[in-house]
């Protein structure tokens, strides 16, 4: 695509909480691994990240510390996220590229400004030029090839690891927007709290995260799915197995299902009725690894009275939303329609 235009997005960043993803021009995605990153206790030297940092969560010996650096959509360690950036970039950008690459980065939109220029930096230590940072739920809507510059109101849910966003978007802003430190990752906790407490077994996040993405459901489903899972026993300490189903995974995820639709339902009454109208007609766009939860969809839609759907590949919205960012930013509406199915 580098014939389009010289003034086009060359890098885009998804720091997500859960997964990062780069996209690089003409070329698609390129990464797309787990936000951790391992480090050596003590140097703090990197010993790994990615998919091979993820696999030492929770596993690592005592010398070495797995670090999910951006986990509740605050970057709670600054250093390691500058690290993460820098191992991700090298990757992508090769000694041999002589003019510097443009890039948009999409954040959880309550970073602090402290952190939004410690994100640029980072970017342009590791061989970005004019780097531009971009909340995510516009990152999505771009993404999810929505049609932000009409006059009229449209809907965007993200749903990631550590944070979900609202946002209701019209002529290419955004007129209300609600983020909270919410999103898949509290869906996993939510079902370790209740195996442990209705069944006294203690289970890892990892095996939470299964039985959510295997059996999970927001909604009563006609099969009922079961799952075996392995943990330890709360009183003896044993390992023990344990036949767990949809209906228990459901009842485990209500809480946190419900928050956010709350959330959904507050944005809609903070919108103005004209575009509240739009959002009734267009739907509701679900993005972010999160909104996969089958029935997810469906209940949005029972409980606001809005249609609610997910947009296609909605892991990665966001990203393929900062590759669009300079376009979009022209306004460049003929551009940016020649991005699809790229
Ligand atoms: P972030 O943008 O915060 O990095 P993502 O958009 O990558 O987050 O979404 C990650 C979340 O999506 C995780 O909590 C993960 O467990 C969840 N997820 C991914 N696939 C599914 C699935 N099939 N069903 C339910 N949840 C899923
Ligand atoms: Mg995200």
């Amino acid at each position: 695509m580098g014939f389009l235009s010289g003034f086009s997005t060359d890098i885009g960043l998804d720091l997500g909480t859960c997964n990062t993803l780069l996209y690089v021009r003409g070329k698609g995605i390129v990464v797309n691994e787990p936000s951790v990153v391992a480090l050596e206790k003590g140097t703090n030297n990197v010993v790994a990240v990615g998919e091979a940092a993820k696999k030492m969560l929770w596993r690592t010996p005592g010398d070495i510390i797995a670090i999910r650096p951006l986990r509740d959509g605050v970057i709670a360690d600054l250093e390691t996220t500058e690290k993460m950036i820098r191992y991700f970039m090298s990757k992508v950008l090769h000694r041999k590229i002589f003019v510097k690459p443009r890039m948009v980065i999409g954040v959880p939109s309550c970073i602090t400004d402290v952190e939004r220029r410690a994100v640029i930096e980072s970017a342009e230590k590791s061989g970005a030029r004019e780097v531009r940072v971009i909340e995510e739920s516009l990152a999505a809507a771009i993404g999810a090839q929505i049609p932000i510059f009409d006059p009229a109101g449209n809907m965007i849910c993200d749903i990631g690891g550590g944070t979900s966003e609202v946002s209701v978007i019209s002529l290419g802003g955004m007129v209300v927007t609600n983020a909270i430190r919410l999103g898949g990752d509290e869906f996993d906790s939510a079902i370790v709290k209740y195996v442990r407490s209705v069944h006294n077994l203690v289970i890892g996040e990892a095996t939470a995260e299964s039985l959510k993405k295997k059996v999970g459901s927001a909604i009563a489903e006609e099969n009922i799915e079961r799952m075996e899972i392995k943990g330890t026993d709360a009183i003896t300490g044993l390992p023990r197995r344990l036949e767990i189903d949809s209906v228990e995974v459901r009842e485990a995820l209500q809480e946190p299902v419900n928050i956010i639709i709350e959330e959904i339902k507050r944005t809609l009454g903070q919108t103005p009725p004209e575009l509240a109208a739009d959002i009734v007609e267009r739907g509701i766009v679900l993005t972010g690894g999160g909104c996969l939860l089958k029935g997810l969809d469906v209940l949005i839609a029972k409980e606001t009275g809005v249609p609610a759907f997910r947009a296609e590949d909605p892991a990665n919205c966001v990203v393929l939303g900062t590759s669009m960012f300079f376009e979009f930013e022209k306004g460049d509406k003929k551009e940016l329609s020649l991005y699809k199915g790229l």
